[in-house]
């Protein structure tokens, strides 16, 4: 390991020259309280900042063992420190000095989730944070005065604030680890409470926008309020007791008039899979961890997706046992996504009406007298959603205002009046036996069996141009996968853009497992177990700081999703 003073030599003996001369920068330096590691230099101004890692001993951070003992306090701290260092970026950085990216320091920026991060790791007795530099330069040529001042000035003071017990908040620090971690209990004991999901009293559910996902701020906004009926309360490590509405195991349907905060309360509800900051609103909204989201997404492309629980019988013949199509329609697109999660596993699936296919809902009496079920290959969800809890465990929310039809089939029937959510029960029930449903059930005795997949493995190709691997993640929704291109826009809980990232390379993991022999699920279950065992470094040769936490089900999305997949039913 070479000394700080080299660093500085280095940069001294290279101003003025060629920007290709920073590569000279490349390794280890030693800065007394921590070490600074310089992976990768950049080719010019303009292309990716420069990747380093800032290393210090634990001991040295003096940061309290209750921090990380556990594996739930582990990532609540590393995703907090990752917040502090993003701020003290922005307190002690200047930013912009010279072309290109010059003066840029980064991190990965977390949103309202506490994820597993890569960005701050703990590892062997070190704490360990990976960001970017862009290394300063005028036009193509290096500018070291201004990188000595972000090498021996900014950078210091960032770590100092940011990686040493002494420097941090530590209410706000134990906040964030203790919330997290109740977080966490409270979504382990779901199960044996009977539940698949839980909302706090006084929850904050709507967002401020649209594209803003912290917590609406308006005088006007109405906080989460428990219906009696519907009352459970857990007393969680830290915080003690706390009483929350209880969404039990079963069908239940969330209604109300339209604009009265349905689809807030079950966006709350299928984000409640992560643990969120404190602050946010949402920290005890919690829901079963393999919960899906399921909705119509036309357009999108299906390899043999046994859709035959739901439609049969398509024009032409057209097969539904292993349904392939380049252009899904609402309909076969939403049926074909519930089929890939069961394919994957789950307990709880959540619809919107809002985003959902009419005729895969619901077809009602005199469309059934206009059309015999002949004629229609659909199997409408609502002659099914008993059957799937019945058959296979699994659970419902669903936000329907416009069918009574289903108050039939559910267990629940919660009502939301301006924001506030009344149990409906019984009131439904009632209903349901005065006007009694002149539809016939067209679902069956049983949900029916469905053929899984097993992928084909060189149907996957990684490689575009002279790269044999060529991977990258466009944002949240979009991973360039070789020469073709996956689109996540309808995954709807994936939520940083870290996840993506890690996607994007577990594909490459999984690919690696694919023998023509396991199914979708045992791929992704390897996967996941490895990154679970090892972290998500297995995902990549070189650490990455940009990685986050992600699940099986967003995983075999994109898999699912990638358009050149072709697969052989097993049996
Ligand atoms: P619905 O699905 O019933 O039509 P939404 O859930 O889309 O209604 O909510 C309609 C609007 O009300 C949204 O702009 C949302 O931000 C706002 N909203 C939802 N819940 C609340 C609340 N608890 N307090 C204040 N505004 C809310
Ligand atoms: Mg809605």
């Amino acid at each position: 390991m070479r000394r700080m003073d080299e660093l500085k030599r280095i940069l001294r003996r290279v101003d003025k020259k060629g920007y290709g001369a920073y590569r000279e920068i490349k390794g280890e330096y030693n800065f007394g309280y921590f070490v600074l590691i310089v992976d990768h230099v950049q080719a010019d101004p303009f292309a990716s900042p420069s990747r380093m890692r800032v290393r210090v001993s634990l001991k040295d951070t003096e940061l309290p063992e209750d921090t990380y003992k556990t594996r739930s306090r582990e990532v609540a701290l590393r995703d907090y420190l990752t917040r502090v260092f993003f701020n003290n970026i922005k307190r002690f950085c200047k930013g912009k000095r010279g072309s290109g990216k010059s003066g840029f320091i980064g991190i990965a920026r977390p949103g309202q989730e506490i994820l597993d991060r890569t960005s701050v790791i703990i590892k062997d007795g070190y704490l360990e944070v990976r960001f970017v530099m862009g290394l300063p330069a005028h036009g193509r040529t290096i500018a070291s005065s201004e990188a000595e001042k972000m090498f021996f000035n900014e950078l210091p003071q960032i770590v100092k604030n940011s990686l040493f017990f002494e420097s941090l908040n530590k209410k706000e620090l134990y906040e964030h680890i203790e919330t997290s971690e109740d977080a966490d209990f409270l979504r382990a004991k779901l199960k044996s409470m009977g539940l698949v999901a839980f909302v706090a009293e006084g929850a904050i559910l709507p967002r401020s926008s649209g594209i803003e996902d912290t917590p609406m701020r308006d005088e006007k906004v109405v906080p989460f309020k428990v219906p009696d009926t519907l009352k459970v309360s857990i007393v969680l490590p830290n915080r003690g007791e706390i009483v929350g509405m209880g969404i039990r195991e079963g069908v239940t349907l969330i209604v109300g008039g339209g604009y009265h905060g349905k689809s807030t309360l079950l966006r709350a509800i299928e984000l409640g899979i992560y643990n969120h900051i404190p602050g946010d609103g949402r920290e005890f909204v919690i829901t079963v961890d393999d919960a899906v989201k399921i909705r119509a997404e036309d357009g999108r492309r299906v390899e043999k997706v046994d859709i035959s629980p739901f439609i049969t019988n398509l024009p032409f013949g057209q097969q539904t046992r292993a349904f392939s199509t380049e252009d899904a329609s609402g309909s076969t697109s939403q049926a074909a996504n519930i089929i890939e999660a069961l394919e994957i596993g789950t307990s709880l699936i959540m619809i919107d009406e809002d985003t959902s296919a009419t005729n895969f809902m619901i077809r009602d009496h005199r469309m059934q007298q206009l059309l015999p079920k002949f004629y229609e290959p659909i199997t409408p969800f609502i002659d099914k959603v008993r059957l799937l809890y019945k058959d296979l465990g699994v659970s419902t929310v669903l936000v329907i205002g416009g069918s009574g039809e289903y108050f039939d089939v559910a267990d629940t029937v919660v009502c939301m009046i301006e924001y506030c959510p009344y149990d409906f029960t019984d009131k439904a029930k009632k209903i349901a036996e005065r006007f009694r449903a002149e539809r016939l059930s067209e679902g069956g005795e049983t949900f029916g069996n469905f053929r899984v997949r097993i992928p084909i493995r060189r149907s996957f190709d990684p490689s575009r141009g002279r790269k044999e691997v060529k991977i990258t993640a466009k944002g949240l929704s979009r991973i360039v996968f070789g020469r073709h291109e996956i689109d996540l826009s309808s995954i709807e809980q994936l939520v940083d853009p870290c996840q993506t990232n890690a996607i994007g390379d577990a594909i490459l993991k999984a690919i690696h497992y694919m023998d023509e022999e396991k199914t979708i699920r045992e791929v992704v279950d390897t996967v996941l177990n490895e990154v679970e065992g090892r972290g998500l470094d297995v995902l990549s040769p070189v650490p990455s700081g940009d990685y986050a936490f992600f699940r099986r089900h967003e995983l075999a999305a994109a898999i699912n999703r990638l358009r050149t997949l072709r697969v052989r039913q097993k049996g």
